[in-house]
């Protein structure tokens, strides 16, 4: 059976706790698509041209993962992509109020998407871009956070 997931975000930046999660779905599924959120809402570190780079250079390895950038809602980019699962991480139980509320809302759009959850090996489990961000900005070492490509573009956004 093909399967397609979607594993939507805002990466940003990718961590190594989401690449955790994109080596596991890699596995399962027949193709693995992640889906970075332009995020009108916030407003991103890096903007998705660099997000969409970022994730792609740390995955090349993953001959089933493709990255891509969208701007509409979720359950119409899965649509349009085939996808019939969403992926998600859960890292704690503080994730689970929003994510089960997501995952409510995001059937009451789409009915035949579901969407399954994914945990990190334990030294991930409190990573969060949010914390790398804050992290890097200080000059903090967040090296074994986030792979290599990410390090040097966070040492230089903020030098
Ligand atoms: P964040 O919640 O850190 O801003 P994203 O919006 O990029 O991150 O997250 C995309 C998905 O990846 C969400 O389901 C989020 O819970 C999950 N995720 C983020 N960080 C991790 C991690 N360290 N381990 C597992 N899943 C994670």
């Amino acid at each position: 059976m093909q399967i397609i997931a979607i594993y939507p975000g805002t990466f940003d930046p990718i961590t190594n706790g989401h690449l955790d999660i994109i080596a596991r779905a890699s596995k399962l599924y027949t193709k693995v698509i992640v889906a970075i959120a332009v995020n009108r809402g916030k407003t991103p570190l890096f903007s998705l041209d660099e997000r969409v780079e970022l994730v792609k250079s740390v995955t090349p390895d993953f001959t089933n993962v493709e990255v891509i950038g969208f701007d509409n809602l979720l359950v119409d980019c899965a649509k349009q992509q085939g996808a019939t699962v969403i992926l998600r991480g859960l890292r704690a139980v503080s994730d689970f109020e929003y994510e089960f509320q997501l995952a409510g809302m995001n059937r009451r759009l789409a009915p035949q998407l579901e969407t399954m959850f994914l945990t990190p090996a334990e030294q991930y489990e409190f990573i969060s871009s949010t914390m790398i961000r804050e992290i890097a900005q200080l000059k903090g070492d967040v090296s074994c956070f986030v792979p290599n490509e990410v390090n040097q573009r966070l040492i230089k956004k903020f030098n």
